[in-house]
């Protein structure tokens, strides 16, 4: 398969599209390396994390240009992928051994008194990691650090539009000399029905409808998933908000990485005494942003689309939107595969922009009467990842929170959750089921739980 630069449509690499045979091959690899890497503990498992955590900051320089490359990212949003992984690293390795220790529960009753009671916290064997292309270095990195350090061996099958960066962290972990229990496999759907069907627990990043299927196929062999799927985030801007500061965090929440992140801003829902100042400030901040692409150059703040068909998605919301009596603002207009950053306004709540995910640099606007509307739009969508609520009172943004029907909310700011990894990163509804990140319940996800009792005595 050729990998393309979607900025230039420059071909950066070749991967080969590997057959079900090829999977086979590799989980037999993995299985038969698995036993030691458990039985090795996880205070060496991390100690490996760690060694791999250099190999990225030694090399972060190169690999932002793979993420680059396969993207056709700005260098400023290519440049968040590498030390978000290097945080990661260090967030696993310093709490694993901790979350994964036994647990010596009391006995709820007298007659459990007469027992030592453990619960101990083992790996599936072998994990599957499918992952898609808007974070193409990260993404991987997300679940493959926590299940290694579970004790898992990890196959991931990174997108087709984006396989290079993963291929480059499979060479790192051999490079390292870390036991062979990482590997990538690169291919398309295909490779990737492989995988599901020869794992112990697949870990599944992307669209939705993806994920029904291997959702369906997981079912039918009891294998369990965890399920990262889209989003159509609302931000909720209330009257007492300060409107520069919302309107420049929805800029940001809505625009990096051209819109192209499951949490970006989707939908901005505004009460009505600062809806006109916070359009016309929206406005003349998306207006100053410089779209293009220039290698390792910062003078872009806005990149390519990953791909025609996605750019063709947020054409369609545009002119759809547009056809039913929204106003652009600024932008609207595709050349190659960049499309302007663009604001939208006088928008419906029943638009395909506003109920179907974009994934694009579009932000339409909407005017609300006031925090219950905001809230019952907010609601109103079938998926529900996360939310933004920008407002002067931090407890009533607090409060409003408690009403959304989101994995995630953020008050005054965006992508907050997705740098904390102490808190649970999922979403609700169709936009998944289960969880990365989030204390304990992040790694365990991984292991089977085990009871023993031992007689006292
Ligand atoms: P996609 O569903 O088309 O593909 C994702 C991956 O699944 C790719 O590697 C693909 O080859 C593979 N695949 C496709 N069909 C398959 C099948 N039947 N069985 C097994 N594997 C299969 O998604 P995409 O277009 O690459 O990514 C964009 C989507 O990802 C958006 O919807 C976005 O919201 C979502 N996403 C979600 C999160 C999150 O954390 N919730 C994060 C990033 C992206």
């Amino acid at each position: 398969m050729e990998v393309r630069n979607p900025a230039d449509g420059r071909q950066v690499g070749r991967v080969p599209d590997n057959p079900g045979a090829v999977v086979a091959a590799e989980v037999g690899q993995l299985r038969a390396a698995q036993a030691d890497w458990e039985a090795c503990g996880v205070r060496e498992r991390a100690q490996w994390l760690l060694r791999w955590q250099d190999w990225l900051i030694d090399n972060a320089a190169r690999l932002t240009d793979v993420v680059q490359s396969e993207t056709g990212k700005t260098r400023f949003d290519a440049e968040i992928e590498v030390p978000a992984a290097i945080d990661l690293a260090k967030y696993w390795a310093r709490n694993a051994p901790r979350f994964l220790a036994d647990e010596r529960p009391a006995p709820h009753s007298p007659i459990g008194r007469m027992k030592r009671l453990i619960t101990v916290f083992r790996p599936y064997p072998l994990v599957g990691i499918i992952t898609p292309w808007n974070l193409p270095l990260l993404n991987p990195c997300f679940d493959a650090f926590a299940a290694l350090l579970a004790g898992a061996a990890v196959l991931v099958k990174p997108s087709e539009i984006t396989p290079l960066s993963a291929v480059e962290l499979a060479c790192g972990w051999a490079e390292i000399g870390a036991p062979p229990v990482f590997t990538v496999v690169t291919g398309r759907a295909d490779t990737g029905r492989a995988v599901v069907d020869q794992v112990d627990f697949v870990q599944f990043t992307g669209s939705t409808k993806t994920g029904r299927e291997i959702a369906a196929a997981c079912g039918a062999a009891l294998t369990p998933c965890s399920l990262e799927l889209g989003g159509k985030d609302p931000a909720i801007v209330l009257a007492d908000a300060d409107v520069e500061r919302a309107a420049a965090g929805i800029a940001y929440g809505g625009l990096f990485n051209s819109g192209q992140v499951c949490i970006s801003v989707e939908r901005v829902y505004v009460e009505a005494p600062i809806y006109t100042r916070f359009v016309a400030s929206l406005t003349e901040q998306v207006e100053k942003l410089r779209q293009g692409q220039d290698g390792r150059g910062f003078d872009y703040d806005i990149g390519a689309m990953a791909t025609a068909t996605q750019r063709d998605i947020v054409q369609r919301h545009v002119a759809e939107a547009v056809a039913r009596g929204a106003r652009i603002m600024t932008g609207g207009n595709a050349t190659g595969n960049f499309f302007e950053p663009t604001v939208l306004v006088d928008v419906e709540h029943s638009m395909s922009c506003v109920t179907e995910e974009t994934f694009g640099p579009t932000i339409p606007v909407i005017e609300v009467a006031d925090e219950d509307e905001a809230v019952r739009l907010a609601n109103d969508s079938s998926y529900g990842l996360s939310a933004t609520v920008w407002t002067g009172d931090r407890q009533r943004g607090e409060h409003i929170a408690r009403r959304l029907e989101v994995g995630a909310v953020n008050i005054n700011d965006a992508f907050a959750n997705l740098v904390n990894f102490a808190l649970p990163m999922g979403g609700w509804k169709d936009s998944g089921i289960g969880a990365r990140w989030g204390g304990a319940a992040g790694i365990r996800k991984y292991c089977r739980q085990q009871a023993i009792t031992v007689p006292r005595g």
